[in-house]
């Protein structure tokens, strides 16, 4: 048996030392956040997806009693972009999360099934979608959502 490693490359900064374009997503996914339904965790989760002809379209999470039911932020927003531009490739998308004590800390992470819609995404555009994971005052950035999963399933 051989092992094959796996390296991905995560860059770290404060969210100050990012371009002005990634400051307004970041700052949009925020703001969007706070709009989440989430009377089940309280954790507020936005996103803002940055469209290639500049649109900007949020999301965020909603919640259901019927717990399958509700839906990531992530998938909110590229949801909806895929219904007002459906032929606009996602160049980019930020997340952050806040609970009642205010923004998390540390960078927000989606989930395994966000993974796989943002590298379809990524696959149906044929351009990167840059995954910018934000904390309060740090953030960390992959240059494509393949970075996110490795070994992933494709049809
Ligand atoms: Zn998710």
């Amino acid at each position: 048996m051989t092992t094959r490693n796996i390296t991905i490359a995560v860059e770290q900064c404060d969210i100050a030392d990012c371009s002005h374009a990634e400051r307004v997503l970041i700052r949009r996914a925020q703001e969007a956040g706070k709009r989440a339904y989430t009377p089940y965790s309280h954790f507020n989760v936005g996103a803002a997806a940055l469209l290639a002809n500049g649109e900007i379209v949020i999301g965020c999470n909603q919640e259901n009693a019927a717990f399958p039911s509700g839906l990531c932020a992530e998938r909110v927003a590229l949801f909806a972009a895929g219904v007002a531009f459906p032929d606009v490739p996602v160049k980019a998308i930020a997340i952050a999360a806040q609970d009642a004590q205010g923004f998390c800390e540390q960078p927000v992470y989606p989930c395994g099934a966000c993974r796989q819609v943002m590298l379809e995404t990524e696959h149906r555009s044929g351009i990167p979608l840059k995954v910018i994971m934000a904390g309060a005052t740090t953030v960390e950035i992959v240059q494509s959502s393949k970075d996110l999963l490795p070994l992933q399933f494709e049809m």
